[in-house]
This record gives C-alpha cells, sequence and structure tokens, in this order.
C-alpha cells in the first residue's frame, strides 16, 4: 500500500483537496468556511516545493473557491470548481476551454426556490451548471419535505441531470463532471506521477474510486470509503499534510 514516504518520493506529485470539511471545517454559513493556519502552512509549502503541485477540488464555483480559500492571484495553487468543470491554472499551465450553460440552468433553479419557497432554512445556490438545495439549517420534518418535491420536480423535468449527494446538499447538474475527471485533468496538466487526494464525502468518493495503484487517498471523517488512509478531522488532515511537507522537504534536500 501507498504511503506517505512513496509520495515524498515520488518524482511529481499532485496534491489534490477537497476543501469543505477536509481542509476547512463544516460550518452553518459556507461564506464563512475557512481552512487553519496549519492546513494553510502545510499546503503553502507543498506547493513551494520543486515538482510539487497543490489543488483544491471543490464541488463550489469557482469564484467561491477562491474566496473561501482566500486566493492569492500570484498564487502557484490549481483549483478546480464545480466538481471539475471549472478548471483555474496558473500561467504556464494548459487549461481546457468551457462549456456554456444552457438556458434549462436558469429556468429550472428558479422553479425550483419557487416550488420550495415556503419551506424555512431550505435555500436553492445557483451553480453554473445547475443548483444545490441546502437544508443544513432545516428541520428534520423541512429536509424530508424538501428532498419529496426535488424528487418529483427530477423526474418531471431534470432528464439526464446528474445528481450528487452530499452533507446536507443535494445537487442536480446538467454536466457529467465529477472530481474523478478533475483529478484526471490535473494529473495530466502537471505530469504528475503520483497523486495524494483527500476529501469527505460523497462526491470525493468518485475520485477516490478512480484512483491509481501509485496514488494515495485519504477519507476525512466517517462513511463508507474506497481510500486506504482516514484521518478524523480536517485538524488530522493539516497534521497528514504537515507530515508529507516535512517528508518531501526532506527527501527534496537530501
Ligand atoms: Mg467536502
Amino acid at each position: 500500500m501507498v504511503d506517505l514516504d512513496d509520495l515524498a518520493h515520488t518524482p511529481v506529485l499532485l496534491v489534490a483537496l477537497d476543501f469543505d470539511g477536509t481542509l476547512a471545517p463544516l460550518v452553518d454559513v459556507p461564506s464563512e468556511a475557512r481552512m487553519g493556519a496549519q492546513a494553510r502552512q502545510a499546503i503553502d509549502r507543498l506547493a513551494a516545493l520543486p515538482d510539487t503541485h497543490v489543488a483544491l477540488v471543490s464541488g463550489r464555483m469557482l469564484a467561491d473557491l477562491k474566496l473561501v480559500s482566500e486566493y492569492d492571484p500570484e498564487s502557484r495553487l490549481l483549483l478546480a470548481g464545480s466538481h471539475g468543470a471549472q478548471l483555474h491554472l496558473p500561467s504556464g499551465y494548459e487549461a481546457p476551454p468551457l462549456a456554456h450553460p444552457s438556458p434549462e440552468v436558469a429556468t429550472f433553479s428558479d422553479d425550483l426556490a419557487e416550488a420550495l419557497s415556503a419551506l424555512d432554512n431550505v435555500w436553492v445556490e445557483r451553480k453554473p451548471y445547475g443548483f444545490v438545495v441546502h437544508t443544513r439549517l432545516a428541520t428534520e420534518h423541512g429536509t424530508t419535505h424538501a428532498h419529496a418535491i426535488l424528487d418529483g420536480f427530477a423526474r418531471d423535468r431534470l432528464h439526464g441531470w446528474r445528481r450528487r449527494g452530499g452533507h446536507d446538499v443535494v445537487e442536480y447538474s446538467e454536466r457529467a463532471e465529477g472530481k474523478d475527471g478533475a483529478v484526471h485533468a490535473l494529473r495530466a496538466a502537471v505530469g504528475a506521477t503520483a497523486v495524494l487526494f483527500a476529501g469527505d464525502d460523497e462526491t470525493d468518493e468518485d475520485a477516490l474510486r478512480a484512483l491509481q495503484p501509485t496514488d494515495l487517498g485519504v477519507r476525512v471523517g466517517g462513511g463508507s470509503t474506497a481510500a486506504t488512509l482516514h484521518v478524523a478531522d480536517a485538524a488530522e488532515m493539516a497534521d497528514l499534510l504537515t507530515r508529507l511537507a516535512d517528508l518531501r522537504t526532506r527527501n527534496q534536500s537530501s
């Protein structure tokens, strides 16, 4: 089984990380999520090492991911937003062109928001290629009711759209991109010989299942997973990234 030491020795390393729940603790107000100082320092150290690339791979829209990750335009971090439907690569990397969303995205998300408007603490977030229904602050009854409305709406109108569940969210997207595709594109863009991928949610399992034998998958928190390594929470994940930065720094200076 691949371990941190193997990753420290691989010629070109890609460290691809989910943001919410993995680098930043989950919070009630999504716009207030931030990574802790230790996680920040570990990814900055890794990104500064030669032949070492760090990517944030999130379901959030790219603009939103830049905001919560406090993205510095000078940074060498690679970003994949909307589960990989939006890529942001620093200069020197080749990025594939983006597709235009269809007009149904706006119509469907407005109609669904209207259908859910009577429910407290349930809201619809527009995404470039779909929408997310948030229920984190809703009661159990409200959540069940919201899901019933959403399921009916999907049956009637969202034919061929991809459904993704997560912690207190359900997302529908007209685009099939998943984090597996995002990691595939990032791996190719940097020419990685091994990948560390870490995530805490159902959508991260797409990427974890698609990892190769030289890669290491990490699952943050509970739940069934294809990952071979587990950590309890974002704080333990920051410890793991710090250990990897230490090992790779030592290896590259010896
Ligand atoms: Mg997450």
